[in-house]
């Protein structure tokens, strides 16, 4: 049985899906399970000031959007708030440096999921399969 499981969603209705296969892992254990979304930087477009668009305030608002989302969610299933994270950076590398740090023996995450179904395992499952020091779940979403 695994002891901390790191569930990575993209928040799209995938998400349910790979939240449910890992609550199976650990029963009714949720206190093993940390819940976590990446927050991609939202890039500098040139002339963006030119519709007030503030890059560093859309960031924080994305984030904090992600955060309350994330929170909803994990009190939905029984996840405490400790166990919930959002982070800013690239998808595969923070999910494995959380792993990491959390000491995690398990990461659950989806086949795919925003970018695209037909890229399968083309991208972040991929990705975090190259150099992830613990188990490493695939959930197949989609058809
Ligand atoms: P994708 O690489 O978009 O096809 O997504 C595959 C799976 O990787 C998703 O189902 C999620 O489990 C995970 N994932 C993708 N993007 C993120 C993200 N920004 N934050 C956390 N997990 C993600």
């Amino acid at each position: 049985m695994y002891s901390k499981v790191i569930v990575a969603v993209d928040l799209s209705e995938e998400t349910n899906k790979v939240l449910a296969r890992a609550i199976e892992l650990v029963g009714s254990q949720t206190d093993k399970l940390v819940l976590m979304h990446v927050v991609e930087p939202v890039p500098a477009v040139w002339g963006m000031e030119a519709y007030t668009v503030d890059p560093i305030n859309l960031q924080q608002q994305i984030l904090d959007n992600a955060v309350n989302r994330l929170g909803e969610i994990g009190s939905a299933h029984g996840i405490d708030n400790a166990n919930v994270h959002a982070v800013l950076g690239s998808p595969a590398p923070e999910i494995r440096n959380l792993a990491k740090s959390q000491s995690a023996d398990a990461i659950v995450i989806g086949s795919h999921g925003n970018s695209g179904w037909k890229l399968m395992l083309g991208s972040t499952a991929n990705k975090l399969l190259h150099g992830a020091t613990c188990d490493v779940l695939t959930v197949h979403v989609g058809d």
